[in-house]
């Protein structure tokens, strides 16, 4: 099994350092990862810069664009065949909720499925990073590429992985939660007296239902979404489709 690794906390981060460790055990491992720290970069694509690719040692490429990029450019460029999964994380911190869409991790396993191959994220949820942290979420990867190589994936569709510190109690299929964001935007006034502002600063809650992301890592347990790029919302279609759209068009 040929793995492509990437995440968006950079190349040297522990966590991808430790993920593409475990994964060697099951298979051939190419890192493919930004060559710096691009977390909440979501989907994006570089269209209008060069990339470089920079081998910092064999099987590891430094890549001067996003996890999106590092994707794409493993999958047709670097590598010679087309690799049989792509693992994106460990991230520093979990993806869930509502927070899916501004990830690179995610948006990078978001990016292998669009080119056909299973694809999963994963991330931590950890009060302190340290190296030793990212062993049993890790260990769990390792196992879990092997079964979706084994298993394949069901059609469009790749794994939203978040795992807590600690002894796990279980793993669960989850579906999306809920966060509750901050409104809060700091103001500071820079030395040269102008206002600058920090978004995302506050204290980040979430929806504590049973059967979520949030819940079950909240719980002790690892949680694995099922996610698709479909997102259109078929609930709403039927009350939609009463609206008189006011279609206008010069005669
Ligand atoms: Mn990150």
């Amino acid at each position: 099994m040929l793995i492509l690794v990437t995440n968006d906390d950079g190349i040297h981060s522990p966590g991808i350092v430790a993920l593409a460790q475990s994964l060697s055990t099951v298979g051939d491992v190419v890192v493919v990862a930004p060559d710096r720290e691009r977390s909440a970069i979501g989907h994006s694509l570089t269209l209008h810069a060069p990339l470089r690719a920079d081998e910092i040692r064999p099987g590891f490429f430094a890549i001067s664009g996003t996890p999106t990029d590092c994707v794409n450019l493993g999958i047709h460029g670097l590598l010679s065949v087309k690799p049989d999964l792509v693992v994106s994380g460990i991230n520093r911190g979990g993806n869930m909720g509502d927070d899916l869409t501004y990830s690179g991790t995610v948006a990078a396993a978001m990016e292998a499925t669009l080119m056909g191959v299973p694809a999963f994220a994963i991330s931590l949820e950890s009060p302190t990073f340290r190296l030793e942290d990212f062993t049993v979420a890790a260990q769990f990867a390792a196992g879990l590429a092997q079964t979706v190589h084994s298993r394949g994936l069901p059609l469009d569709t790749f794994l939203n992985v978040n795992v807590p510190v600690g002894k796990l109690a279980a793993v669960q299929l989850t579906r999306q939660g809920k966060r509750r964001y901050s409104d809060k935007v700091e103001k500071k006034i820079d030395p040269r007296g102008r206002a600058y502002y920090w978004i995302g600063v506050g204290e980040l809650g979430f929806e504590d239902v049973p059967g979520t992301d949030f819940h079950a890592v909240s719980n002790g347990s690892v949680s694995i979404t099922p996610l698709h790029l479909d997102l259109t919302n078929f609930r709403s279609f039927d009350e939609l489709s009463t609206w008189d759209f006011n279609l206008q068009q010069a005669e």
